[in-house]
């Protein structure tokens, strides 16, 4: 089993909260009629990979940490989920269960393994914080031709997220008859 829950506290990271453990079981069996869910605890149960679970309730929101940023010396190879038990994920004014942001962070961790290089390199475009654009040549509602300039950073950000809100997070949703969004933004 490679998907290891955190119980210790790591360097520059909140420590985890006494019951990751009992939260993460609990966040697994919300989820575990789906089998979207259940294929990717499969997955990371399976990979090569190691993916640390830091379940933590202050400070920063649920996030997918990657190896290249951060992996404990070595220990995290496939990156760190981490879940803020704060802060559930809300989709037309229904709270959806936790285990659901458990999957979209560790449906990163996927992304990741799928193929190192490219996550990286999207990844540390969506936070560079550069200004930089692109162009696009879109047409409106009535056939009219506009261009568009949208930031790198944002199209890099759009490309990790609304993949995997597609293949992850939503048919997830859909298979436990919650709300769900199309995209990420
Ligand atoms: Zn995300």
């Amino acid at each position: 089993m490679t998907l290891t829950v955190i119980t210790e506290s790591l360097p520059e990271l909140i420590p985890p909260i006494a019951l990751s453990f009992e939260v993460f079981n609990q966040c697994k069996t919300e989820v575990g009629k789906s089998s979207v869910a259940r294929g990717i605890f499969e997955i990371l149960e399976e990979s090569a990979f190691i993916i640390g679970v830091l379940i933590i309730n202050r400070e920063v929101d649920s996030m997918y940490i990657p190896p290249f940023q951060f992996n404990a010396s070595g220990t995290y190879s496939g990156g760190i989920a981490v879940l803020n038990t704060t802060s559930p994920l809300q989709i037309e004014g229904v709270t959806l269960p936790l285990g659901v942001s458990l999957i979209h962070e560790l449906g990163h961790a996927v992304q990741y393994m799928e193929d190192p290089n490219a996550f990286e390199s999207k990844f540390t475009t969506a936070q560079s914080g550069s200004s930089e654009t692109t162009q696009f040549n879109i047409t409106d509602s009535e056939g009219k031709a506009l261009t568009k300039d949208i930031k790198n950073t944002l199209i890099a950000l759009l490309s990790i997220e609304n993949d995997n809100v597609a293949r992850h997070e939503a048919p997830v949703c859909n298979d436990l008859n919650l709300p769900f969004r199309k995209k990420y933004i």
